[in-house]
C-alpha cells in the first residue's frame, strides 16, 4: 500500500516535471502569437491643434516673410482673389490681417487631396495666441484662441562675480528673473553695493506652451546671501494680496525702495565734506549719486504727490515727492522730467529719466532724501517692515515656509548653474 502511493507521488511529480518542460517547449511557440499581438497597430487618437483635426489636412507651417501678405500665402494654396477679398472684409471684426507681421508663425491647413486647396489658415502673433481663419467654398469665418501656459517649476543657483544681471544671463538664464529678485529685495539687499560672493537660490516658475519655454513666470520662493547673511523670501498670498514674506512673516517690503534706479552705481555717496568736481571745492553732498546711462528711467521710491518738477541753474531738471508728513525725495539732473506738479504717484512709477543737465560732469541721478525737512543719508536710515504674516494665516504660511524652505536648502550651490 506504502510502495503503492510512493509509486503515484514519484508518477505525479515526473508527470509534473515532464508537464512543465513540455509546456515551456511550447511556451516558445506561445510567445509568437503574443508579439504578434503586441504589433497589431493601436488606434490612433485624432490629433487636434487650434480646434482643428490635424490628421485630416495637409498642414503646411512657415513663417510670415518680410512684406509677405496674406493674399501671397493664400492664392499659392488655390483661394482665388475674391474669396481672399471676402475674407479679409468678412473677418476684420476679429483681427485685422494688415496686422499680421513678418517673423512670426503661420500654418496652413490645406485638403488632403491632390488639389491640397487651403481650408484654414492659422495666424500665431505669439506663441501662446491664434487666429483662425475658415476658409469654405461659401462662407468665410475667424476666430480666436490661445494655447495653455502651464507652469513648470525650476530652481537655479549662482554665486555673484559681477553683478546679478551678469551672473544670470552667462548662466543663461531670462534677464528678468533679475528684475524680479531685484524687485522682491528691492528693500532688502542693496544691488548697488552687491559683493563679490554674493549668492542667491531661487525656486521659479517657467512659462510652457507645447513643451516648449516660452519665459519665466513669478518667483516661489528665494534665498539672498547677502555680505555673509542669508535673506530668505517666500510668495504667499495673503487676503488675495500676493507679497514675499521673510522666515519670520515680515514683509520683504519696507516703506522706500533702496534707490531710484534699477540696475547702476553709486558713483558719489552722502557725505558732509567732498570736493566737488564742477565747481571745484569742498563741500557737503546731501545726496548720492547714481550714475547710469541717459535715458535711464528714474523711479519714485515710494508712494507720494509730486511737489516740484521744474528746472533749476544748479539741479538742472529736477522732481520732489512728499510720501508723508516726515519723508520726502528729490531727483536731480533729468534729462527729462516725466510727471506735473500735484500728481499723485505710486512706488516705481517713472517720473524721469537719467540725464546730466544742470551742475553735473555726466549723467546720473542725485537723490536726495528728506526726513523732517533735513537732508539724511538714506541708506542708514531703517524703516519698518510693512504687514506681516496676519494670525489667521500663519499655521498655513509656516507650512508653505517649510516645504519651500527644504526646497531651497536641497538646492547645491557650489557653482552657477540650473538644476
Ligand atoms: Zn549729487
Amino acid at each position: 500500500m506504502a510502495g503503492k502511493i510512493k509509486h503515484i507521488v514519484i508518477t505525479a511529480v515526473l508527470l509534473l516535471v515532464l508537464g512543465l518542460s513540455v509546456s515551456s517547449l511550447f511556451s516558445f511557440e506561445s510567445d509568437i502569437p503574443a508579439e504578434v499581438v503586441e504589433n497589431i497597430p493601436e488606434i490612433i487618437e485624432p490629433v487636434y491643434e487650434f480646434g482643428l483635426c490635424v490628421d485630416s489636412f495637409k498642414v503646411i507651417k512657415a513663417e510670415i516673410k518680410p512684406n509677405q501678405f496674406l493674399a501671397d500665402i493664400l492664392l499659392k494654396h488655390h483661394i482665388p482673389y475674391t474669396t481672399i477679398d471676402k475674407l479679409v472684409r468678412e473677418t476684420k471684426e476679429v483681427f485685422d490681417v494688415r496686422k499680421i507681421r513678418s517673423g512670426n508663425n503661420y500654418q496652413v491647413f490645406c485638403s488632403n487631396d491632390s488639389l491640397e486647396k487651403a481650408k484654414y489658415f492659422v495666424y500665431q502673433p505669439n506663441l501662446v495666441d491664434y487666429i483662425v481663419f475658415e476658409i469654405g467654398d461659401s462662407t468665410v469665418s475667424a476666430y480666436k484662441g490661445f494655447k495653455e501656459v502651464v507652469l513648470r517649476e525650476k530652481t537655479t543657483f549662482g554665486t555673484i562675480n559681477s553683478s546679478l544681471y551678469q551672473t544670470l544671463s552667462d548662466a543663461d538664464i531670462s534677464p528678468k528673473l533679475a528684475v524680479e529678485l531685484s524687485n522682491i529685495y528691492a528693500w532688502t539687499v542693496d544691488f548697488y553695493r552687491i559683493q563679490k560672493g554674493d549668492r542667491y537660490k531661487v525656486v521659479y516658475e517657467e512659462r510652457v506652451v507645447d513643451g516648449i519655454a516660452i519665459g519665466i513666470g513669478k518667483i516661489t520662493a528665494a534665498i539672498f546671501t547677502h555680505w555673509g547673511e542669508d535673506y530668505y523670501a517666500y510668495r504667499f498670498d495673503q487676503n488675495e494680496q500676493e507679497d514675499y514674506f521673510d522666515e519670520n512673516g515680515n514683509s520683504l517690503r519696507k516703506a522706500f525702495l533702496k534707490a531710484p534706479l534699477k540696475f547702476s552705481r553709486i558713483s558719489s555717496g552722502y557725505t558732509l565734506k567732498r570736493y566737488h568736481p564742477v565747481q571745484k571745492r569742498n563741500k557737503p553732498h546731501y545726496g548720492t549719486d547714481y550714475a547710469a546711462p541717459k535715458g535711464t528711467p528714474i523711479m519714485a521710491v515710494g508712494d507720494g504727490i509730486i511737489i516740484a518738477s521744474s528746472y533749476s541753474k544748479y539741479n538742472g531738471n529736477f522732481v520732489k515727492v512728499k510720501h508723508n508728513s516726515t519723508f520726502m525725495t528729490q531727483y536731480l539732473h533729468m534729462s527729462k522730467r516725466n510727471c506735473k506738479v500735484g500728481n499723485h504717484v505710486r512706488q516705481g512709477d517713472i517720473i524721469g529719466y537719467v540725464g546730466s543737465t544742470g551742475l553735473a560732469t555726466g549723467p546720473h541721478v542725485c537723490f536726495r532724501f528728506w526726513k523732517n525737512g533735513k537732508q539724511v543719508d538714506h541708506l542708514k536710515e531703517k524703516f519698518p517692515p510693512s504687514l506681516p504674516i496676519e494670525k489667521t494665516y500663519k499655521a498655513e504660511y509656516e507650512k508653505l515656509k517649510a516645504k519651500l524652505k527644504n526646497k531651497l536648502d536641497t538646492i547645491d550651490n557650489k557653482e552657477t548653474g540650473i538644476s
